[in-house]
C-alpha cells in the first residue's frame, strides 16, 4: 500500500514502512495522555485544548532533541499545570498532602523512579536524576526529597496545592467523615461525586477508619481530581515512557501506586514503550504496561493495546487506560475508563481526542 511518501508492507506479521526514496524510514511518533478516569466537562475541554498545543511542541522537542528529552518536556509542562493530578494540582492524599510518584525507563534498560515524594513539581525530572546519576533505580520518601533539594527541585507545599484541590480534599472529607459516622450512606451520594467513586476505588476506606480512629482524629483536627499524566515516544531510534502522577485522592500517606513501579505503570524494552494511568491498585496487579508491551512481540501496538485489557480482564477488573507505541513507531491508546483525553504526533500529523474505545 502507498499512502503519502512511504510504502506500507507486511513482514514477520508486522506492518513495516519504507519510504519512497528506498530509504527504510521509521515513523517519529510521541503520544501523551492527561490522564484516564472522569473528566467533568469543562476541564475536559481545557485539557484537550492545553494537550493539541503541547503536542506540537513535544513533536519538535521529539525532532530536535530525541525521545527522552520529548516525554520530559511533555510531562514537565503538565506537572506545571493545575489541570492535570500530576506535580502542582497534584491529588492530596487522606491527610492533604501532596505525595507524587514517578518513572522513566528507556528501551536500553535505564531507568530510574521515585515514589511518595512531597515538595515537587518535576517529579518526573528527580526521576531521571535518579536515572542518569545515582546506581539505583527507585528512590522513595524522604530521601527523595533530599534529592530534591540538592538538585533546585524542591519547593514548599502550596506551590503544588491548588484552590480546586484544596476544596475538593475539604469537602470529600468532610462527607467521608459522615459515611463514617452513620450520618451518610454512600448510596445518597450523586453518581458522578468524587466521594462516591472514591469509594468505590476504596472498599474498605469507611471500615479501616472505624478501626483506625487516630487517622480519624487527624482528619477532624486538620478539616478546616484531575489526573496523572504520561508520555511515550520513539525517535527512530530509542522508545521511552514516561508517567507522573499525585495518585489517587484521599489515598493513604505512604501509599505507592503503580506509576513508579517498572511493569506496572511505566515500562520499556527494546519491543515497545507504555504508560499507564487509572487505578493504581488493579493496574499493579497485572502489571498492565509490561503485559501490554509483551504483546508486541505478536501484535501490531494497536491491537496490543485492546488485548491486554481483553485478556487480562477476563479475570481482573482493570480501571485503567494506557498508550502503548511499538518498535516500529505503530502505536495503541485504549482504557476502560469514562474518559481518556490523549494526543498523538506521527510525522507531524496530530490526532487529538478523549475517547480511544472503537
Ligand atoms: N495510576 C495512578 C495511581 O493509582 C492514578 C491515576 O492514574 O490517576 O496512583
Amino acid at each position: 500500500m502507498i499512502w503519502q511518501n512511504y510504502i506500507y508492507f507486511v513482514h514477520e506479521n508486522k506492518i513495516r514502512v519504507t519510504h519512497l526514496c528506498g530509504v527504510i524510514r521509521i515513523p517519529q511518533t510521541i503520544i501523551i495522555h492527561g490522564g484516564a478516569g472522569y473528566w467533568r466537562e469543562d476541564r475536559l475541554m481545557k485539557a484537550l485544548n492545553f494537550l493539541k498545543d503541547l503536542g506540537e511542541k513535544s513533536y519538535k522537542v521529539l525532532l530536535e532533541k530525541g525521545s527522552l528529552a520529548a516525554v520530559e518536556y511533555a510531562i514537565n509542562k503538565m506537572e506545571e499545570s493545575p489541570l492535570f493530578n500530576a506535580g502542582r494540582g497534584g491529588a492530596p492524599n487522606l491527610l492533604g498532602h501532596v505525595e507524587l510518584d514517578a518513572g522513566l525507563m528507556k528501551s536500553n534498560g535505564e531507568a530510574g523512579f521515585v515514589a511518595s515524594v512531597k515538595n515537587v513539581i518535576y517529579a518526573i525530572s528527580l526521576a531521571k536524576i535518579v536515572m542518569t546519576e545515582t546506581d539505583h533505580l527507585m528512590i522513595v520518601g524522604e530521601g527523595a526529597e533530599s534529592l530534591a533539594k540538592i538538585k533546585g527541585l524542591w519547593v514548599p507545599e502550596n506551590e503544588l496545592l491548588t484552590n480546586r484541590t484544596i476544596n475538593l480534599w475539604r469537602e470529600s472529607v468532610s462527607g467521608l467523615l459522615q459515611v463514617v459516622s452513620g450520618q451518610l450512606s454512600k448510596e445518597r451520594l450523586a453518581e458522578d461525586n468524587i466521594l462516591r467513586r472514591i469509594l468505590d476505588y476504596y472498599p474498605h476506606l469507611v471500615e479501616f477508619l472505624r478501626k483506625n480512629r487516630a487517622y480519624l482524629e487527624k482528619l477532624q483536627m486538620k478539616l478546616g481530581t484531575g489526573d496523572t499524566v504520561g508520555a511515550v515516544a520513539f525517535d527512530g531510534d530509542e522508545l521511552v515512557a514516561g508517567t507522573s502522577t499525585g495518585g489517587l485522592f484521599l489515598k493513604l500517606p505512604g501509599r505507592v501506586g503503580d506509576t513508579p513501579l517498572p511493569g506496572a505503570g511505566t515500562f520499556a524494552n527494546e519491543k515497545g514503550a507504555c504508560s499507564a494511568t487509572g487505578v493504581g491498585e488493579d493496574i499493579i496487579r497485572v502489571m498492565l504496561a509490561k503485559s501490554a508491551v509483551d504483546l508486541t512481540r505478536n501484535l501490531s501496538a494497536r491491537d496490543a493495546s485492546r488485548e491486554v485489557f481483553r485478556i487480562l480482564g477476563e479475570k481482573f477488573k482493570i480501571r485503567a487506560g494506557i498508550i502503548l507505541i511499538d518498535q516500529e513507531g505503530d502505536w495503541g491508546i485504549y482504557h476502560k475508563t469514562p474518559k481518556f483525553p490523549c494526543v498523538v504526533v506521527e510525522n507531524g500529523s496530530l490526532i487529538i481526542k478523549d475517547e480511544w474505545r472503537e
